[in-house]
């Protein structure tokens, strides 16, 4: 995670000095240096022969440089971010928004026991503030996250089928620190995609994980869409439990 190019005291050494052994990637070998700071011995790599170390093992550099680790990770974080948020939705200018106070009120959320819940009509800015909000929980604060959209949900629902690796999914959904669902209640749910999201629901509102919510439409438009077909109950039962265990900004 440390761009080692970028450390304060890195030095260039000649390799030769020490016995090196090469690795998978050509041209690149690995070596052992002995810690500055706590004397332990620590692995280096080396590029064409050419060693850049700070000289110091991971957990020493990480106590006497700690500013300079978390830069290094913010940095890190924020590459990540870019490849999991839909490009759309990666900058988010609150004066081009129709109203730049919501932004502000989305911003002040804090990340606790309670949720946040936008609704509102579509193109009022709603996903692009929650992703604003998702953005500065994980790139400034490290605070982990999982994001799915409601049609996102639905495919994954279908194509896991019944299999293992659906709990495995909605596992991490239940356990991620912030869980973000994009315009929830878009399609006409399946009775198993209600199912399994009451189960996510339920579990994160018990342990007081808080879930991030962009949607259009109100419980009970939600659960007409379902009209006589089993499932309507708990469709609406979900969106109540929701803005129950949420901060609520309508849009
Ligand atoms: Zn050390």
């Amino acid at each position: 995670m440390i761009a080692i190019a970028n450390l304060p005291q890195a030095e260039r050494l000649p390799v030769e000095e020490v016995p090196h052994r090469q690795t998978d990637i050509p041209g690149v070998t690995e070596s052992l240096r002995v810690c500055r700071k706590c004397n332990r011995s620590y692995k280096v790599l080396a590029l064409n022969r050419v060693v850049l170390t700070s000289g110091y093992c991971i957990p020493c550099f990480e106590t006497l440089f700690p500013d300079k680790c978390r830069d290094e990770a913010r940095d890190f974080r924020d590459k990540k971010f870019l490849e999991r948020c839909p490009p759309l939705y990666q900058q988010c200018d609150p004066q081009k928004l129709p109203n730049a106070s919501k932004f502000d009120e989305v911003m002040a959320w804090r990340r606790g026991k309670k949720g946040l819940v936008l609704i509102g009509s579509s193109q009022k800015g709603k996903t692009r503030c929650a992703w604003a909000k998702v953005k500065e929980l994980y790139v400034e604060h490290g605070v982990g996250f999982e994001a799915v959209s409601d049609l996102q949900f639905g495919h994954q629902i279908t194509n896991y089928g019944r299999s293992a690796t659906l709990g495995e999914w909605t596992e991490k959904l239940c356990r991620t620190p912030v869980l973000f669902i994009d315009d929830l209640g878009k399609s006409v749910p399946t009775e198993r995609f209600v199912s399994e999201l009451q189960n996510i629901v339920e579990e994160r509102v018990s342990y007081f994980k808080p879930i991030i919510v962009t949607m259009q439409i109100t419980g009970k438009e939600w659960a007409q869409k379902l009209a006589s077909r089993s499932g309507s109950d708990i469709a609406e039962a979900i969106i109540n439990r929701l803005k129950a265990h949420c901060e609520v900004i309508q849009f």
